[in-house]
């Protein structure tokens, strides 16, 4: 007996391993990707048939909301939207659940894995929320899944900056990296988010605005947080949300904030909310300034991006960026949440639709796919809606469909405001996408940026997280419903219905740093935190399934 499973005939786009459409078997043993056995009458005890059907790597993706605080207040904020939404119901394996914009854990954990996904990261959680947001991986079944934390506003990192002292920071943000159990730093309107805790209306206004009381400035936050982050060698160095986000006229915002990573790798996030052109309040100004920010993309290769991508309908918007939470609340006039964590974070929720009719709504759709179709490398851009901010992740397959099919993507230009078309460049690109590139921007791509060595590749050694689709002229329709998805070498997902709801592992990161400086971090601490020191850090009893990713 043999615990061998084989794939067999399937035509593999496997782009880390430079496979693209080769017909081959894939062997899997112990939840791993294997070498076929050497001896020739060792059998495997299953084998899937999949000629004719296309093999990829497990879905990734690396930037989305769906654990912790904000993502559970959010869901309370919705009860209309709730009692319209399908209903997930119970079954003798699965768990039942609600959907809506922000889906409760189990049917997230269903729905992503629907799609073919098998990794997710939750991209906003505020250390002191860490708890809450691993019992919510906890209950999001079918992934593995890690979240970043957030520290471009943390007290202690700009006190650190404002004295400069470097070793200190690096040092802490290792100590809080591994105290939240989290994979990487995230920085969220670094300094703005500050400053609109204590300031009616406050934020900072770009790249050198003052941070009152701290007396340091967003480059300041960016380059020192990016050189300490790369310095330790974490698997993701840093998650940037930069500042003045959905601001007519930010672009040159994004270009500072690129230019303040040094050289030094960093990831900028949804960045189509964040290449606008056009002056201040102004609707009728606003443009796209894409090609200039792809630019600069395509000629500093530190430099990652995923897209933030935007589609119509109606959705719930969740920042940590306090103050534009704020702004969209006064922008849509509904209902508005405004979290403070204290010394570390902020948070905003409002509900928002976006219209096609709307020149400004109908340019951020353009303007995401811009992005994917002006950045040269596939490999520098990632797939994400900001789930849910831009839209659901259940969208990703009508996006693939924009990017593999430019007729779909000029005809619905044709349906929105009719000014769009002046304002960027998106009626004119002829660039499609191949299923390579595809299997690039949502799995290997991201598990590369991610510094994930065993995700986002079919090679030996690899997790076999595998998704089988089937060919279809369509590519929305090929790419919503899977014909199996295998997770660490077990089929969760047959033809859309869940099989086998597997836990899913959290992955984690253990970052060695001084703990010389813990002594400095406790007296600081127990000054200003309203909880303990010893009891801040979260403990091992947590994490259910989980593995230290290492550094780089
Ligand atoms: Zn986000």
């Amino acid at each position: 007996m043999s615990d061998y499973i084989k794939i067999a005939g399937g035509t593999i786009h496997d782009p880390a391993n430079d496979i693209d459409g080769a017909v081959r078997d894939i062997w899997i043993s112990g939840g791993k990707i294997v070498n076929p056995p050497e001896d020739p009458s060792v059998k495997p005890s299953r084998t899937i048939d999949a000629h004719g059907l296309v093999v990829m790597p497990g879905g990734i993706d690396m930037h989305c909301h769906i654990a912790g605080p904000k993502v559970n207040v959010a869901r309370k904020m919705r009860p209309e939207e709730k009692r319209k939404a399908e209903v997930i119901e119970r079954t003798a394996i699965t768990h039942s659940g609600t959907m809506g914009s922000v889906p409760s854990t189990f049917a997230t954990g269903y729905k992503y894995a629907g799609l073919g996904y098998t990794t997710a990261f939750d991209a906003a959680i505020p250390p002191l929320g860490a708890r809450h947001a691993h019992e919510e991986f906890d209950d999001t079944p079918c992934l593995d899944k890690g979240f970043y934390v957030l520290m471009g506003n943390n007290h202690y990192v700009m006190r650190s900056i404002q004295q400069n002292e470097p070793q200190k920071l690096k040092a802490f943000i290792a100590w809080l990296l591994r105290s939240a159990k989290g994979f990487a730093p995230k920085l969220v309107n670094p300094g703005g988010v500050e400053v609109w805790k204590h300031k009616q209306a406050g934020n900072v206004h770009g790249l050198d605005s003052e941070v009152d009381h701290f007396r340091v400035t967003p480059r300041q936050i960016v380059s020192q947080v990016t050189q300490a982050a790369n310095e330790l060698g974490l698997p993701h160095p840093v998650h940037i949300h930069c500042n003045n986000l959905g601001m007519p006229g930010n672009w040159e915002t994004t270009l500072e904030t690129m230019k303040a990573l040094n050289g030094h790798k960093g990831h900028l996030t949804h960045i189509q909310f964040h290449s606008y052109g056009g002056g201040d309040g102004d609707e009728d100004t606003f443009n796209s300034k894409v090609t200039q920010l792809a630019d600069y993309v395509n000629t500093h290769d530190n430099i990652t991006v995923d897209v933030g991508q935007v589609l119509f309908g109606e959705t719930t918007s969740m920042t940590g960026d306090g103050p534009l939470g704020y702004f969209l609340s006064n922008v849509y006039g509904g209902k508005w949440f405004s979290g403070d964590t204290e010394m570390e974070a902020g948070c905003g929720i409002t509900p928002i639709k976006y219209k096609n009719k709307s020149l400004v709504h109908a340019l951020q759709w353009a303007i995401g796919l811009e992005w994917y179709l002006q950045v040269e490398d596939p490999w520098r851009v990632v797939m994400s809606t900001d789930h849910p901010n831009g839209g659901s992740f259940l969208a990703y397959p009508q996006i693939i469909r924009y990017l593999m099919d430019r007729q779909y993507r000029k005809d619905v230009i044709k349906t929105c405001h009719p000014r769009v078309k002046d304002r960027c460049t998106l009626g004119d690109i002829e660039r499609e996408y191949t299923l390579n590139e595809i299997a690039i921007i949502t799995r290997a791509g991201p598990a590369r940026i991610l510094g994930l060595k065993n995700k986002g590749h079919l090679a030996p050694g690899a997790d076999a997280d595998i998704t089988v689709y089937t060919p279809h002229e369509n590519k929305e329709t090929m790419f919503e419903l899977p014909r199996l998805v295998i997770k660490d070498g077990q089929i969760i997902v047959d033809q859309g219905d869940i099989r086998h709801p597997i836990q899913g592992k959290t992955l984690h990161i253990e970052p060695e740093y001084d703990t010389g400086v813990e002594a400095d971090i406790q007296e600081w601490f127990e000054e200003f935190y309203s909880i303990r020191w010893r009891n801040y850090p979260v403990d091992a009893s947590y994490l259910h399934e989980s593995e230290v990713v290492p550094g780089r």
